[in-house]
């Protein structure tokens, strides 16, 4: 089934607007900005304290991961498409 989500625990996170925290973020990364593009894959998964665009940098709490904190699941077999991106700028987040 085409865009389905792991669990309805990461789904109700993933639905959060950005400042609600503690939300699950995808990111889609911009291959033009990677020095070997081949390497990186083009969605990151994030869990977050809640951000607003223009916190580059500030005290937002937020880890990478890669299986789901509540079923276990490998996150790059859902969510790789573009459907579930909810950030295309992966800079927000970092300095
Ligand atoms: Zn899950």
């Amino acid at each position: 089934m085409k865009n389905k989500f792991c669990c309805i625990d990461t789904e109700a996170r993933w639905s959060l607007n950005r400042s609600g925290g503690i939300n699950f973020r995808v990111f889609k990364t911009d291959y033009v900005n990677s020095y070997e593009p081949e390497m990186l894959p083009p969605y990151q998964y994030y869990m977050t304290s809640g951000y607003k665009l223009g916190d580059r940098g500030k005290d937002v709490m937020v880890i990478k991961v890669n299986y789901c904190p509540f079923c276990g699941s490998r996150l790059s077999k859902f969510y790789n498409s573009d459907f579930f991106v909810n950030e295309m700028d992966d800079t927000v987040l970092h300095y």
